[in-house]
């Protein structure tokens, strides 16, 4: 199973990091190890002292495939997940001054928080919308109608490089409003269209 992650996938959280709007995906990737599910706490590291949350839809692949035709992109997905993109912003900051992968600023143990998956049709009316809370005031909203890139091309493009497998994720990448964590903090992640009293995503930072 790998983690395949999109950055700068909605414009609005490009401009905020004072990154260009990509004209093709970006990509990077997360091990497995990364996973951190049933809503567990998330163990704040030593090795940051600035571990930002990023909200993100997630896709899971459902069958095998390389090359993949943008009309047939749609067979490859049928549930979603939210997910947190913990990033160690210290760390991708001087990674990228020194133009060295981000590996351990994106891909650390815990940096990948997923929800339960639901079924794509319950959500994906008019696009996916979510919102994303810290200690209960909502810092991000995003609806997948936004995405620079949609899912149907990030399977096109992501298939050509790396064959799309059962059960790999794809982090979609996150709008405007990501932003620091600290122990103690709770984070909660909502599909708007399921009004659910539980929280869909949910994750302690200790
Ligand atoms: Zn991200």
């Amino acid at each position: 199973m790998k983690i395949i992650c999109i950055g700068r996938n909605y414009r609005d959280h490009a401009k905020e990091l004072n990154n260009p709007v990509p004209k093709k995906p970006l990509v990077f990737m997360k091990p497995p190890s990364a996973l951190l599910i049933n809503k567990k706490p998330f163990y704040y590291p030593d090795f940051s002292s600035n571990i930002h949350y990023e909200a993100e839809v997630v896709l899971k692949i459902t069958k095998n495939g390389k090359y993949v035709q943008p009309a047939f992109a749609k067979d490859y997905f049928a549930e979603v997940a939210l997910g947190i993109d913990f990033t160690a912003r210290d760390l991708q900051s001087q990674c990228k001054e020194k133009g060295h992968p981000w590996e351990i600023a994106k891909g650390f143990d815990g940096s990948a928080v997923l929800s339960e998956f639901v079924p794509f049709d319950k959500v994906d009316q008019n696009g996916i919308e979510f919102t994303f809370s810290k200690n209960g005031e909502i810092v991000q909203r995003g609806n997948t109608n936004d995405l620079i890139f949609p899912f149907e091309y990030l399977i096109q493009y992501v298939s050509q490089f790396f064959k799309l497998q059962m059960g790999d994720l794809i982090f979609t990448g996150t709008p405007a409003g990501v932003g620091p964590v600290k122990p103690g903090d709770i984070l909660r992640g909502d599909f708007n269209q399921l009004k659910e009293e539980e929280p869909l995503l949910y994750c302690e930072v200790k």
